[in-house]
């Protein structure tokens, strides 16, 4: 149930902005939005074990929504948490505009906002996390440059100070392999914190395939897209989901999803090796016969040998990270299942 605090939810108060600097951007929002213009957005918010993080963003993000003027609903994607997240959401929908969809399992944060996507109705949709990194304020300024005309505002991160060098490092090594051959470039610094157009969600949606890389995936729909640069929050409670492995595992889908020139390098380098190989290999046994040189040197055939079965394991191992997508693919299990929906569709902000 919704606590006491939240309660005084229910009078649908008027509006109060949360900080004194998002003002200048409430204003760009209200004056560019044309007041008599029925749009209206959704909010998707992933959620994965955000309970705490939940009590505080759902109220923030409803003053944000009443003042922007436009009919709006705000759906929380629970996916598989263990904790309060669902209680606390499910909560909340007792009050028109909130949507609680609560996933059977934890199928990862790429299928919790597609299951988000597909269930939102408003005109532009805006994905944030739960976790209070994403600052709800900005999103005043996304719906300014939306009603502007631009089809998507993305969030970019100014800088990158909070990350371990590691982390840069993999993120610069992994951008640059998946921009490598591609006429769509992903950019580096963008996340999932970004506002879509519905031509943009519909475009999103159409797009068949489960192994969902979403960031390559709104490269690839394309549309105008303008840049928000923002630094993100600390995360407000618990820990991030993404340690290492997962991380590691995102780059491989990212990789295969969108690019095929392992697959080439991999003939290329096969190639570079089989052709010197094969002509030393001639030239040994040419040497041989004519001249009677046996060859000598156990070491250097078993470094060689070594090396060589190393390469052909790398180069199966790269083959079947991609047969392994098209299995993926090719079983065309769903990518997720719903075990409840609670909640309405969208609340008006301007009654
Ligand atoms: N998340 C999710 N499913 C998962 C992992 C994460 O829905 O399996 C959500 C999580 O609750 C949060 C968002 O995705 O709202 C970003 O996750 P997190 O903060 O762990 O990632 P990071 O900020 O480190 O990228
Ligand atoms: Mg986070």
């Amino acid at each position: 149930m919704i606590s006491s605090t939240d309660n005084s939810r229910h009078s649908r108060a008027p509006i109060r902005l949360q900080q004194a600097d998002d003002a200048p951007a409430t204003r760009a929002a209200v004056a560019f939005a044309p007041p008599d213009e029925a749009r209206s957005i959704s909010c998707v918010i992933p959620c994965f074990n955000e309970g705490p993080n939940l009590r505080r963003l759902l109220p923030l993000l409803e003053d944000i929504l009443w003042a922007t003027r436009l009919r709006w609903e705000i759906i929380v994607v629970d996916d598989g948490s263990t904790d309060d997240t669902v209680a606390v959401a499910e909560a909340w929908c007792e009050l028109s505009g909130f949507r609680c969809i609560s996933l059977s399992r934890n199928f990862g944060k790429e299928a919790a906002l597609t299951a988000g996507l597909a269930a939102a109705t408003g005109d532009a949709v805006v994905l944030l996390d739960g976790d209070l990194q994403h600052s709800p304020e900005l999103i005043h300024t996304m719906i300014a440059q939306w009603v502007a005309g631009a089809e998507v505002v993305y969030a970019v991160r100014e800088q990158r100070s909070d990350e371990s060098r590691f982390k840069q490092l993999g993120s610069r090594l992994f951008y640059s392999l998946v921009n490598a051959s591609d006429r769509f470039a992903v950019p580096r610094d963008a996340g999932d914190f970004r506002l879509m157009d519905r031509k943009v969600v519909d475009a999103l949606m159409s797009l068949p395939e489960r192994s969902r890389f979403m960031k390559g995936l709104y490269a690839w729909v394309g549309f105008r897209a303008v840049a928000l640069p923002y630094t993100p929050a600390p995360r407000a409670e618990g820990a991030s989901s993404f340690n290492t492995r997962r991380l590691v595992g995102l780059a491989i889908d990212g990789l295969t999803a969108f690019t095929t020139w392992p697959l080439r390098v991999v003939s290329v380098v096969g190639l570079m090796l089989a052709v010197p190989a094969f002509a030393y290999g001639a030239f040994v046994a040419v040497d041989y016969l004519l001249f009677g040189n046996s060859v000598s040197g156990w070491t250097t055939i078993v470094a060689s040998l070594m090396f060589f079965i190393g390469i052909q394991m790398i180069s199966t191992g790269i083959v079947g990270e991609y047969i392994a997508r098209i299995y993926e693919e090719v079983k065309g299990r769903p990518l997720y299942v719903v075990r409840r929906e609670r909640g309405t569709g969208l609340e008006t902000g301007r009654t």
